[in-house]
């Protein structure tokens, strides 16, 4: 309840988007371990010496100080924890730390604790910054964002009967949340992602490892693929599920589709 809150907090933050607002402000989207996605205003913010501008970058963790306000904070005060830097100069690997931030402010609703989701976002954009294997870096992220968010896929059994899967090529169903059985498979008019067995075993693996234990694996093209394919139905099914009900999904109606890892920057 807003009235219950002190008029003034700190917080940790990632600032997962920004737009100009008036004359010299920034309105910022925020990824918060306790408020989950809030909004706030940084008055003066793009004015040239402005003390917040400095900070409150793309991406950038931060440290603020907040005025409490009913629907927009205010920043008062911010201090860089973590700029990133080594993925800030890098078009590839900030495109892709844009899509992470991305999805996590596409499952996460407004003003509810994310502790695990942040941490999640600001030690993946750590790894952003120095790793061989970005696009490995992307799907574990994916996968985990799913798995805390309580969406993981099931990939051990089939997820429609629960039978064990025998080793041997499947199909993902998104709309059934994981791999069917031969037996399932042909029930139901759902769409259906290829698996082979090469595939479910890199899944199996990157569902249960930390991305250090997976950073150096080497994935064929077409495991990529299909691993790919396989991710984004998944999250772009739980996003289609998850987030109707919120008042959230307003905010993020208008925004493309999530695909692949763009090629650039958004133009905001
Ligand atoms: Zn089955």
């Amino acid at each position: 309840m807003v009235s219950s809150r002190p008029r003034l907090f700190t917080t940790e933050a990632v600032v997962l988007r920004h737009s100009d607002l008036g004359e010299a402000d920034r309105l910022l989207w925020l990824l918060t371990p306790q408020r989950g996605v809030i909004r706030a205003t940084a008055r003066g913010a793009r004015k040239p010496g402005s003390k917040l501008g400095g900070h409150i970058d793309l991406l950038c963790h931060v440290k603020l100080s907040m005025r409490e306000g009913r629907e927009l904070h205010g920043v008062s005060q911010a201090d860089t924890v973590d700029a990133f830097r080594a993925m800030r100069t890098d078009i590839g690997r900030l495109s892709r730390g844009l899509y992470m931030a991305e999805l996590a402010q596409r499952v996460s609703v407004e003003d509810a604790p994310a502790p695990a989701v942040f941490r999640l976002l600001v030690n993946s954009l750590g790894w952003l910054a120095t790793t061989e294997n970005a696009d490995t870096l992307v799907r574990w992220f994916a996968l985990r964002l799913l798995t805390i968010t309580g969406f993981k896929p099931e990939f051990g059994a089939c997820a429609e009967c629960g039978d064990e899967l025998e080793p041997a090529d499947h199909v993902f169903s998104a709309e059934r949340g994981g791999l069917v059985c031969p037996r399932c498979r042909s029930q139901g008019s759902d769409v259906l992602q290829p698996a082979s067995l090469g595939t479910i075993k890199v899944l199996r693996h990157l569902a249960r490892s930390d991305f250090p234990a997976v950073s150096s694996l080497n994935i064929g093209s077409e495991e990529r693929r299909q691993i790919e394919r396989i991710l984004r139905s998944h999250t772009n099914s739980v996003i289609d599920r998850g987030v109707r009900s919120s008042a959230f999904l307003d905010e993020v109606r208008d925004w493309p589709e999530v695909g692949p890892v763009p090629g650039g920057m958004r133009a905001d």
